[in-house]
Order: structure tokens, then sequence, then C-alpha cells
């Protein structure tokens, strides 16, 4: 399997270099050349097949060259927690992904990720620093996943005063070779940051640079294993109606994956693009027009994104056809009045505790059921664990969340961080010193 940038398809690259690279030299993210296909006796069985084999059947076919034993072991490592399907209502469902140890989804991403890179540094004999803008969930995830892996340096930006509590603790509590960086400015001036650091020539002469955010196809692999695994489940129900996956997005890496899963085969009725109320995507797709604007402040601030970085991605899968696209994928933005009401509703009907991202995704699920009609199963990916978003979850549902062990650890923990004004060469200065 070789990779070309989105902004040429001419210059291919292996896995080992899409990985340590991150973005493509041209400015471009990295996708396949080729499409492979799952074989249709894998979903005769898929039922039946635990989610590390469903995991391993699906890697094999993007990474060539890593022997099987250690692809195993990989994906073993990675996933060591429970990915459980939920019914919350009629045709109603939740896949829950935060039940890793940062308690949001990006622990697929990140965990898989960084085993899979060490393992090619690993035969380059070689050092990396790995720069992550993160609006929350991406830099605890990634400061998990990559935590005293051997030959890695890890730098996070994030914005100041724009991630919540614990968010901000599980970002910079770790030390040795994470360093977090709090960012005067917004996540997408964070992103920006990130993006001139890994496309500075002179600073790549001195140092190797790569992202772990969302445009590093490392981390976009390991999200389409668990839409095979949600259809799975599906199918372990007596369910035979293709699903609708519902995703709460910002920089679109989640949605992403799933539009690969179905490209090579997983049998997908259609995608929900739920935003909050950043909505550049559900307005592409009914205008046609792709227009990037400054970052709002809401309260699924995970997806508080004004310029989704893998757009370019899912411009490449639909050969820039927006009327293919909307064949496949409906957008829906809901404010943030209306993801309170979410919370509050679907606590009150089920007991169920919905932190504000997933909300936004059940939220869109009933307005989708509600213009179309369709009976078709949904399944909402849920990204985050309402514990970490305690504070706007528990006024609404007047209880308290019960912190789960994972973040219950590092409560009492001190945050180290380094204020840093919005300033590429002040941040260039402090990574050649480092
Ligand atoms: C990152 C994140 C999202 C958005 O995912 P993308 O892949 O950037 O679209 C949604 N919810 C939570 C909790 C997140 O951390």
């Amino acid at each position: 399997m070789l990779f070309n940038s989105t902004k040429n398809k001419s210059r291919k690259f292996s896995l080992g270099q899409v990985l340590i690279l991150g973005l493509a030299p041209d400015g471009g993210l990295f996708v396949p050349s080729t499409t492979p296909v799952m074989p249709k006796s894998f979903f005769k069985k898929i039922k039946d097949l635990p989610f590390k084999k469903i995991a391993f059947k699906v890697s094999q076919k993007f990474i060539q060259g890593v022997p099987e034993k250690i692809l195993k072991k990989i994906i073993k490592d990675s996933f060591n927690f429970p990915v459980p399907l939920k019914k919350i209502g009629p045709n109603l469902y939740i896949l829950e992904l935060f039940n890793g140890p940062t308690l949001a989804f990006k622990d697929f991403g990140a965990r898989f990720m960084s085993r899979l890179i060490s393992e090619f540094l690993k035969r380059q004999k070689k050092w990396l620093n790995i720069i992550v803008a993160t609006s929350g969930d991406t830099g605890s995830a990634v400061a998990s996943g990559f935590f005293q892996t051997p030959s890695i340096q890890v730098y996070i930006l994030y914005p100041s005063k724009r991630v919540s509590r614990l968010q901000e603790l599980q970002l910079t509590t770790y030390g040795k070779n994470i360093t977090a960086l709090e960012v005067k400015g917004s996540f997408d001036d964070c992103q920006k940051l990130a993006k001139q650091i890994l496309n500075d020539k002179k600073l790549a002469e001195q140092k190797i640079f790569s992202s772990a955010n969302s445009i590093n196809f490392g981390r976009l692999l390991p999200q389409s294993f668990y839409y095979f695994w949600g259809y799975a489940q599906l199918q372990k129900l007596g369910l035979k109606q293709k699903p609708i996956f519902v995703v709460p997005s910002g920089n679109f890496g989640n949605l992403t994956a799933g539009l690969m899963a179905k490209k090579i085969g997983l049998p997908v009725e259609r995608f929900v693009a739920a935003t909050n109320s950043n909505d550049i995507v559900p307005r592409y797709l009914t205008t046609g027009l792709f227009l990037p604007k400054k970052s709002k402040k809401t309260i699924s601030s995970a997806m508080d994104v004004g310029n989704p970085s893998n757009f370019a991605r899912m411009l490449e899968l639909y050969k820039h056809n927006v009327k293919k696209m909307v064949e496949d994928i409906s957008g829906f933005s809901i404010s943030d009045a209306e993801t309170r009401r979410t919370i509050k509703r679907v606590y009150k009907e089920t007991g169920y505790i919905l932190d504000p991202h997933t909300a936004v995704g059940i939220a869109a699920a009933l307005k989708y059921r509600d213009q179309t009609k369709s009976t078709a199963p949904l399944i909402v990916l849920s990204t985050a664990h309402p514990a970490k978003f305690k504070e706007i979850v528990e006024p609404l549902i007047q209880k308290k969340v019960k912190l789960p062990q994972q973040l219950s650890k590092i409560i009492s923990k001190k945050k180290k961080a380094k204020l840093m004004a919005n300033d590429y060469k002040k941040l260039k200065d402090f990574l050649l010193r480092n």
C-alpha cells in the first residue's frame, strides 16, 4: 500500500514515511493511493469476531511490512478497553468510544499510532518530535498514548482557558517526554502554529517534527475499526438493515475514518455529520461552498473548529463532487441550547448521561430521523465520557457525575505548562532551545 498527497497524486510514499512526516511535503494530507476491499467472507462472520480480530483484518489491508505478530501485539496493547454498543431508544444506539485511559475516542487513534510509529522508528534508528494542536481531547490522548514512548518527544499546543479543568490536567501532568504549551489564542491559532512548524524546512534541518493530529493517517486508520465493530454488534442483535452512523465532528477525522470504512466495503446506509455552531461542513453540504471561518466557542469545545483539516480528504474521497458527497452524508448544526436540552431530555427519559459532544450527535440523529422518517438503525458515536465535562453536565441533570478512576487519579496532580504567546518565532525559538 502506497500513499500520495491530496495535492499531488504522482509522488508515492510508504506507510513509514507517512507516519513520520505526518503532513506531505507539499502541505497536502496523505491518502491511500489504492482502495483495498474487505472480502465478502469477512462480513459473513463479522458478528462473531472480537474487536481485536476485526482491527487486525482491517489493518492488514493498509499495513504491510510489519510482521503479523508485532501488528497483533500493537492491536492488543492499544485496544485494552471495552467498546460497548448501547440501546437508548427505538432504533437508536450509542457506540461508547470513551472507555480508554483518557475517556475520549481519541485514545483509539493515539494509542495505535504511537505504537506503530515507534515500531518504524526503531527500525530506522531515528528520534522524532511530535507536535500536536489540541482543543482538549487530542492532547490528552496523545500525551497518554506517547508517554514514555522511546525516541519520541511530544509538544502539545492548547488554547489557554478554552479547555475544561480536567482536560487541562490531563494535558499538563505527564512530564518526562511530554511538554504542554499553553497558547494565548484559540484552537485555530494552535493548529496554525503546529502547521507552520511542520512546514518549516529550515527547522527540519535541525529537528524532525511530525504531527499526531488527525491529519496523520496513523490516527485515522484505527478509527475505522470501530465502524466495522458497530456494524458487527447490530448484526449480532439480528438487525438486517444497514446502519446510519452519526458522528459528532470538529476536524472531521472521525467521519473520514467512517467514509474510509465504507469505501473498503462496510455496509453503511448513510453518515450524519453532527457539528455544533461551527457549521462549515453542514453548510458545504447544502450550498456547495466551503467557507472556513474563525472558530466559535461552544459547550462542545473539542468540536470548535473553523477550518476542518480533514475536509481535504473528504473532497478526495468524493473526487470534489459535492453531489456525490451529499448522497452519503447529511449535515446538521446543533446550537448550545439544543445540546443542553438533549442532555436533559435523554437523562430524564432514559437515565443515560450524555457528554455535550455526544449530545450534539444525538440531537442531529433525532433531527435526521424527524426529517427523513428513516427506519434504519442509528448508531451515534459517543466521543467522550460525561465526567470530562461535568461542569456543563451536572447542572443540567441536577446530579453528580461519577468520576471514573482514570480521572480521579489526576485531580491531585499539579499542572505543568509553559505559557506561550500566539507567535510563531517565539515558539520556534523555544523548540530549538529545548
Ligand atoms: C476531537 C473530538 C471530536 C471531533 O472529532 P474530529 O475527528 O476532530 O471530527 C468530537 N468529540 C470529542 C469529545 C472530541 O474530543
